[in-house]
């Protein structure tokens, strides 16, 4: 069957569409354009969708929950200076899981108050220069760091705020790799096993930490609100079970992020107004009914505020095709700009610059550079037939764990970061890597 694979495309998201002469607009510039400026390959980032989407969190959170909801944006999904400016500004706060998320988000000038510490394994090293750093929160995720955290803030002189990482127990129904809300996770202390209560009591008893309330994140790009309520129930029925067992009034509750965007047009589209309302009328239900307290409500959304606020621009290279198996189309970069394939077997659209009203009947799966079979972009997807070397092939929905899960395998460099303001003037966020910065630490 033909498929047209540039229809899905304008219906992934506003910022696509297709000129009269059937060009790729993205955020209304020229794609080529942008491209034929800064080189190939290019991740070109849309400014206003990233506000855009940040406004829709805000603007849902301020309406369901009040005005002391936070949103916190999870930037390992996309982590560069240009970034914590542009969710500092929209007011956001921010979750960060190293040092090095730390130090750029400061480089940024982003309040740390407002930026939360995780990870299943903060080093010491990441402990102290987190709270030297002044740290707002950590979310702490057993009970032998929570040690190491009281130890390292008694030696400052700091009592500092924490929340405690726990699973609920929920399955999301999505890829193992990133499911995290089950017992067997790898992240957090678990509820059904005792340990949940148990580092509570510790933490309670520690003079070094400050105990806010708790935290829970039960996978990635999840469409089913009933994920998040259901999390929702446990984790307010634990906080109720604090409370009689301690007198312990939980004040912050962060249900994580994980709100699912749209890779391909197979893909739902999650209203968040309507997921954050449905949350709240369970959260507001419950807590009266079990006698809580409403706790301050945190959101850590990652994928859904950057994901659809980029593409990646690339030139074809080689076309191959072996009759009777299979077509490949390579392209100048791959795993290295973007490893969710080989990880997750993810899905992309993916459409050609320049021909984006051509009819799309050549099957082909879009290759990456790498020496790796697995280095794939797109497997199985409609192109025009006749693509070929020079041409400039789109891949779209690439905001979120592309550039922050860059590497320089094969020594190919990471790729600029070219961001669209909303007047439609392009600038550099992030520079292209030179073969000197390949090679920089090389002694
Ligand atoms: C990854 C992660 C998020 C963000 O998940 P998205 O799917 O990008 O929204 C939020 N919270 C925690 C703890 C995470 O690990």
């Amino acid at each position: 069957m033909v498929k047209n694979n540039v229809s899905s495309a304008e219906n992934l998201c506003e910022n696509i569409r297709i000129s009269k002469n059937g060009t790729l607009l993205f955020a209304g510039r020229e794609a080529v354009e942008i491209i034929e400026k800064y080189g190939s390959p290019v991740f070109v980032f849309d400014e206003e969708r990233v506000r855009e989407n940040c406004r829709r969190y805000k603007t849902a959170l301020r309406e369901h929950f009040g005005a002391d909801a936070l949103p916190l944006y999870a930037s390992k999904a996309a982590s560069f200076k240009r970034i914590y400016e542009i969710i500092a500004e929209e007011g956001f706060g921010t979750d960060v899981v190293s040092s090095g998320e730390i130090y750029t988000a400061k480089l940024a000038g982003f309040p740390l108050e407002r930026a939360y510490f995780h990870s299943n394994n903060k080093t010491d090293a990441d402990i102290a220069y987190a709270i030297e750093e002044g740290v707002g929160c950590f979310v702490v995720d057993n009970v032998e760091e929570l040690e190491v955290i009281n130890a390292a803030a008694l030696e400052k002189g700091k009592k500092q705020r924490v929340l405690l990482r726990l699973t609920p127990g929920i399955d999301p129904h999505t890829y193992a790799a990133v499911a995290t809300g089950n017992v067997d996770s790898k992240f957090g202390s678990a509820i059904e096993t005792g340990q949940a209560m148990k580092i509570t009591g510790e933490a309670l008893a520690m003079t070094g930490v400050e105990l806010a309330g708790f935290h829970c994140h039960v996978g990635s790009q999840v469409f089913d609100a009933d994920v998040f309520l259901k999390a929702a129930d446990i984790m307010l029925r634990f906080i109720r079970d604090v409370k009689d067992e301690y007198g312990f009034e939980c004040r912050e509750l962060d249900l994580g992020g994980g709100f699912g965007v749209r890779y391909t047009d197979a893909d739902p589209t999650l209203d968040v107004s309507e997921v954050i309302g449905q949350i709240s009328e369970r959260v507001k239900a419950l807590s009266e009914k079990l006698g809580i307290t409403l706790p301050k409500m945190r959101f850590e959304p990652g994928r859904s505020i950057v994901a659809d606020a980029c593409m990646t621009l690339y030139t074809v290279g080689t076309v191959k095709k072996i009759p009777g198996y299979k077509n490949y189309v390579s392209v100048d970069g791959g795993m290295t700009d973007n490893p969710r394939f080989a990880l997750y077997g993810s899905k992309y659209t993916v459409a050609l610059a320049k021909r984006m009203n051509d009819e799309c009947d050549f099957k082909c799966s879009v290759v990456g550079r790498c020496c790796e079979s697995g280095d794939i972009l797109a497997e199985g997807v409609m192109l025009p037939s006749g693509i070929k070397r020079g041409d400039i092939l789109a891949v779209f929905t690439t905001g979120a764990y592309n550039y922050s899960m860059s590497s320089n395998y094969n020594r190919v460099g990471r790729l600029p970061v070219v961001m669209i303001d909303k007047g439609g003037n392009d600038y550099v966020a992030v520079r292209r890597e030179s073969l000197e910065d390949i090679a920089r630490n090389d002694v």
